[in-house]
């Protein structure tokens, strides 16, 4: 009889690999902020998938300063999320397709890419999704999959969201 969880949670690249953030943005400790979401989705028993990271994949580089939206939002960027979408999207339907279930797709609130509901610009807040997370969100309109911001500071909010999530699925 096979075991193997048949939950998947998707996460952006930097949730387990900090390095991929641009320069000065690891303000919190891993510790505190990410560890929680790891510790659930492994005692949750929840495969783990890493979304491609936007910015650094098209930097070809881990070294980058950070940018804000709307440097980022460019005809190229773009086209280069687009990508980035589909190739994820196809990810998510073989999942589906193969029987098993995408519980839930994560972003980093505050990314130009990653944001789920927010991030500041120097218009103020805008509530909106980030470059990659939009179009990822257009692709996977039909499957109603719930998608999850995290806060890194108020960690515990995005904690309680995405424990809700897997309990309900
Ligand atoms: S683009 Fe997304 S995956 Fe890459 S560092 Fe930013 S939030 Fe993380």
């Amino acid at each position: 009889m096979s075991n193997r969880s048949k939950k998947f949670v998707f996460v952006p690249l930097c949730l387990l690999a900090q390095a991929y953030q641009a320069q000065g943005i690891v303000k919190y400790e891993w510790r505190s902020s990410i560890k929680p979401i790891v510790e659930l989705l492994i005692n949750k028993d929840i495969n783990i998938v890493q979304m491609p990271c936007a910015e650094a994949s098209y930097n070809n580089s881990l070294i980058r300063e950070p940018k804000g939206i709307i440097k980022y939002d460019t005809e190229e960027f773009n086209k280069h999320c687009v990508a980035l979408a589909d190739e994820t999207a196809k990810q998510v339907k073989n999942i589906t397709i193969s029987g098993y279930k995408v519980i839930a797709i994560m972003g980093i609130e505050q990314s130009p890419s990653c944001c789920v509901n927010y991030i500041y610009t120097n218009k103020g807040m805008q509530n909106r999704m980030g470059l990659f997370m939009e179009k990822l969100k257009e692709n996977l309109i039909e499957e109603n999959i719930p998608f999850i911001g995290i806060n890194r500071k108020y960690i515990k909010k995005s904690l309680k969201e995405l424990e809700k999530t897997i309990n309900e699925s």
